[in-house]
């Protein structure tokens, strides 16, 4: 590290005590050499714009965003980039000449934790995503890039999943449905973007929803198999993860964004799993 001044960056949320975020960003500087300082900053439910302005004033120089406030942080930018623009929805922001940019960097984590660290081919593959929230939004573009055989989304709200799909259809083979038509059909990649295990719950799949050899990814992560984790491998599910390596790889998508470096993040997130 050298003696310039720190860099000022944040998370906001609410809650965000829990946030490992700091934790990251803090081994990604240690790593990399660059000067920042990344503190958790809870912002209050009504008051999330007010935080950012004083966040900027105080010398922020970008801010990642977490629940509740991603589609609010959307609309506070004055430009976003190309992925932010399709997610509807932004976890990254930048501060540069009094405007803010926003990004989302959600979807790019989640393919390179399945393509670089799960060595989980996508393209050409069966992919179902289960959920039709930020999280799954922010997926839809980065999933489609890859060039799947079909994007299959399905949502407990199926007319949800449907009108979501059809926003996407221009970039690839995206079909939206409910739990229920999925009988009678199975996926290479089975990806849980619903909030259901955060009550313990599972959504309810048909019977053979997992191809051979599949993937069962819970976005969500903890210690242990997460309720949809437990569930795959109840029914055989031999290849399974939770989302600990999305969230490192955002967080490394953004770090990215903000300082022009890519920091390696295998070493962060064994440090998580070992803490
Ligand atoms: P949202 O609240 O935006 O969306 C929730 C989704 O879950 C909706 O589609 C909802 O369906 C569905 N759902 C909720 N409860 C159930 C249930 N009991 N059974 C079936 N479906 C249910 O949440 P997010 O999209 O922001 O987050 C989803 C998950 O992804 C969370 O677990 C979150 O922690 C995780 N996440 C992980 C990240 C990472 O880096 N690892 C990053 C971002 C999110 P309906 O439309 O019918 O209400």
């Amino acid at each position: 590290m050298t003696d310039q001044p720190l860099a000022r960056y944040c998370v906001f949320g609410n809650p965000i005590g829990h946030s490992k975020s700091p934790a990251i960003h803090a081994q990604f500087a240690r790593q990399t050499g660059e000067a920042i300082r990344y503190d958790a900053l809870l912002a209050p439910l009504d008051g999330f714009a007010a935080s950012v302005q004083a966040f900027i004033a105080a010398g922020g120089m970008g801010a990642n965003v977490t629940v509740p406030f991603k589609e609010e942080a959307f609309r506070l930018c004055s430009a976003h980039s190309p992925r932010a623009l399709l997610a509807g929805a932004v976890n990254t922001l930048s501060f540069t000449d009094g405007k803010i940019f926003g990004d989302n960097t959600d979807g790019a984590g989640l393919v390179r934790d399945l393509q670089c660290n799960l060595q989980t081919p996508l393209t050409g593959r069966r992919i179902l995503l289960l959920g039709a929230g930020g999280a799954a939004r922010g997926a839809l573009g980065p999933l489609l890039e890859t060039q799947p055989a079909l994007l299959c989304l399905a949502n407990r709200t199926a007319a949800k999943a449907t009108g979501l799909a059809q926003q996407f259809t221009a970039l690839g083979p995206i079909r939206g449905c409910g739990f229920t038509a999925l009988a009678g059909e199975a996926f290479d990649v089975v990806i849980n973007a619903t909030a259901a295990s955060l009550s313990g719950e599972v959504p309810p799949l048909p019977d053979g929803i997992f191809a051979a050899d599949a993937l069962a990814y819970d976005m969500m992560y903890g210690e242990g198999d997460t309720p949809f984790l437990a569930e795959a491998r109840r029914r055989g599910v031999r290849h399974l993860a939770d989302g600990l390596g999305m969230l490192v790889e955002q967080a490394a998508e953004a770090f990215f964004v903000w300082r022009g470096v890519r920091p390696q993040t295998q070493p962060v997130r064994d440090a998580l799993r070992n803490a």
